[in-house]
């Protein structure tokens, strides 16, 4: 009979043990602050909220989402599965951009004609709906390889200055190389957007990662891939060329969260420990 008792505590011990809350486990990765792509991990089954807005989760519990150039730097998400429930409040550093004048563009560039202004437009609603793209691929959780090697020469958010007129931000990474130079896909990918020769950025190709991440290289020389190829991390898919609005040969790449604009520099820091 005792022996019987001592079982029955046991048991019960063990159901009022997982019974009570266990903490849903949440790891964030990437650096906070103004411009840069998060990866948040949980667990499956999960759902997300940033500032209130609903997040995608994968099936393995993973959240990847992006804070813009000018991000308000007080943000939280709230993880909930089952009544369980975590709140993490996200507070940013704030950046500085500087302010970059850059001379010898073509002029047709700054002050486009009524036609070209059309034509870009045109241009600008094909790239907007190639970033729409969404899938459940997951190569974002590939530890990231830079497209190209060679010196940087624009950094993400700078104020913009073209031939003495100021423009739209600068949104890329630029990595100077001479025309010819390959390419390299960072991450794996799918292709939605191969155009030998668009207005501003002349020859540009968009990959998409999954969970609308995307990314975007400008002013190529050559394309390697067509839409609809899937890439592999470190295939080459195009050449550094200076088409489009450009002073000189050099990759400007990109990273968007849908139509969120991220830093690409801030990547490698996704994938540290
Ligand atoms: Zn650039």
């Amino acid at each position: 009979m005792r022996k019987f008792i001592s079982v029955v505590t046991l048991l019960l011990s063990s159901a009022s043990v997982a019974v009570a809350e266990q903490p849903l486990p949440l790891e964030i990765k990437g650096t906070l602050t103004q411009g840069a792509l998060i990866l948040a991990k949980s667990e499956p089954g999960v759902t997300a909220t940033l500032n209130g807005e609903p997040l995608e989760v994968t099936s393995q519990g993973y959240i990847v989402f992006g804070f813009p150039r000018k991000s308000p730097l007080e943000n939280t998400l709230v993880v909930t599965k089952n009544g369980n429930k975590v709140t993490r409040k996200l507070t940013l550093e704030s950046r500085d951009y500087k302010i970059d004048r850059v001379n010898g563009v073509p002029q047709k560039t700054v002050t486009p004609d009524p036609a070209q202004i059309k034509r870009a437009r045109k241009e600008a609603e094909k790239v907007w709906l190639a970033r729409q793209t969404k899938t459940t691929r997951t190569d974002f959780l590939t530890p990231v390889v830079k497209p190209a090697e060679g010196r940087i020469s624009g950094v993400y958010g700078s104020q913009r200055i073209f031939n003495g007129e100021p423009r739209n931000p600068h949104y890329g990474e630029d990595i100077a190389g001479p025309t010819g130079t390959p390419v390299k896909a960072p991450w794996p990918g799918n292709v939605v957007l191969a155009e030998p020769d668009l207005f501003y950025s002349g020859g540009t190709i968009i990959i998409e990662h999954g969970y609308k991440i995307t990314t975007t290289y400008l002013h190529l020389s050559e394309l390697h891939v067509e839409v609809g190829d899937k890439v592999q991390q470190g295939d080459s898919i195009g050449e550094i060329g200076a088409t489009g609005r450009a002073t000189g040969p050099h990759l400007d790449w990109r990273v968007n969260w849908g139509n969120e604009r991220l830093d690409p520099a801030l990547l490698p820091q996704l994938y540290q420990n």
